[in-house]
């Protein structure tokens, strides 16, 4: 079925695949500007040169997608939205790399694949590639491989546009990860569940027995929580604004959990009595749940912080909650993403003198490559319970219904699951 340039098959690596056409017609949710947005069929061209055509298994609704659709992010439109899928793999471009995936593997989608040759991959810093493929929500710079039905360009969010039913992507950013890997997780594992726990053993490197603080209880906060029990943390503080969250925290593996009211100092100050305290909730998450909470005694170091704090809700308070709860010489990881004019105000007197640290972490600290089938193994073996992240499985038809609980903070992650073809 190879015909000239259409680019299917895979010469000389068994058979070529069969039955699938050169243009496929998709369905999924386009980006039309601020606030605007539809559910829209479109058509999808065959895999170029490094590249291959995936059919969509799942794909979450992240909050970084939201701060697209509201307009506080500046993105190009139109393009099919979502940076958080798995798929399986349909066809291969030309030559394709023996290396790279295969027809019929399920892959997690990466939104940055690293190029390998920048100054960033270089320093093997591929989350900072500078040149990674997808940028400008375009496989290449101005190369499309989807298009309206009337012919004309669309994009794809960070060039893998995961909320569409069929992508061509560059087989850089498919990674394959183990077939029994439930796709919803795997999905998750594109960009919340990286992100939160590439934060954790990554970024911050937590260490068993260090005491660990989250604020906000979204996928990613939920992820970090699965991320400190992975590293060994004794204490894990749960934070969030809405009381309704906490409970899963715990379920996941929390030790303590705290309110987030108005006031960030308040909040830190809850957070402190509760190391100091000894804790509220269901003990040492490595004693396997509901065993007595420590005294302070028994903590020496805690009682003025957490070792670790992470803050995901992408907030100024947030940033200014988690920035308050670390010890002196602790560690306060950035992971939320506001909106692009938000700044925060630093006590730069008391944070010198703290001698804590401020970090950042993009993508987890992670290569995607690395780190997706080591979750995927994490998540077959059941030591980790990925699957409880995801508060409810959707068609694309309940996107808008999606956005509206993510802009309300309502639940953990809504994973559109597509149809089998
Ligand atoms: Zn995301
Ligand atoms: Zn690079």
């Amino acid at each position: 079925m190879s015909g000239p340039g259409d680019g299917e098959g895979r010469g000389g690596v068994g058979s070529p695949e069969t039955g699938v056409p050169r243009i496929v017609d998709a369905e999924g949710v386009v980006f039309l500007g601020p606030g605007a947005m539809e559910i829209a069929p479109y058509r999808v061209d065959p895999p170029g040169p490094g590249e291959v055509r995936v059919r969509m298994a799942a794909s979450g609704v992240c909050h970084s997608d939201l701060h697209v659709l509201d307009g506080d992010w500046t993105r190009p439109a139109p393009a099919v939205m979502g940076h958080e899928g798995a798929g399986w793999v349909e066809s291969l471009g030309p030559n394709p790399d023996a290396n790279g995936p295969h027809v019929g593997d399920l892959v997690v989608l990466a939104w940055t694949a690293p190029c390998g040759r920048c100054a960033s991959c270089r320093r093997d810093e591929g989350w900072l590639c500078l040149d990674p493929a997808g940028s400008g929500h375009r496989l290449q710079r101005g190369d499309v491989r989807i298009r309206r039905p009337d012919g004309a360009a669309l994009g794809a969010y960070s060039g893998i546009g995961t909320l569409g039913s069929v992508q061509v992507v560059a087989a850089d950013a498919a990674i394959p990860v183990d077939p029994r890997t439930d796709p919803a997780v795997a999905a998750l594992i594109g960009c919340a569940i990286t992100t939160g726990v590439g934060a954790v053993t990554r970024t911050a490197r937590v260490r068993a027995g260090e005491s660990v603080a989250v604020m906000g209880l979204g996928g990613v906060g939920l992820a970090a929580v699965l991320g400190a029990r992975l590293a060994g943390a004794r204490r894990i503080v749960a934070i969030d604004r809405l009381a309704a969250k906490l409970d899963r925290a715990i379920e996941l593996g929390a030790s303590d959990t705290v309110v987030a009211g108005a006031n960030p100092a308040a909040t830190a100050a809850a957070v402190r009595a509760l190391i100091a305290g000894g804790g509220n909730g269901a003990g040492d998450p490595q004693a396997g749940g509901a065993s007595a909470a420590r005294s302070a005694a028994e903590a020496p170091g805690t009682a003025d912080g957490v070792d670790h704090a992470f803050e995901t809700s992408g907030t100024v308070s947030g940033v200014e909650t988690a920035m308050a709860v670390v010890r002196p010489g602790g560690t306060t990881v950035l992971v939320g993403m506001p909106a692009q004019d938000a700044r925060v105000g630093l006590d730069v007197y008391a944070f010198v003198e703290s001698g804590a640290r401020l970090l950042a972490s993009n993508y987890g600290s992670a290569i995607p490559a690395e780190i997706f089938p080591e979750i995927a193994r994490h998540a077959i073996a059941g030591s980790l319970p990925f699957e409880r992240l995801i508060e409810e499985r959707i068609g694309l038809a309940g996107v808008r219904t999606a956005f509206d609980a993510l802009r309300r903070g309502d639940g953990a992650r809504r994973v559109v699951v597509f149809p089998s073809p």
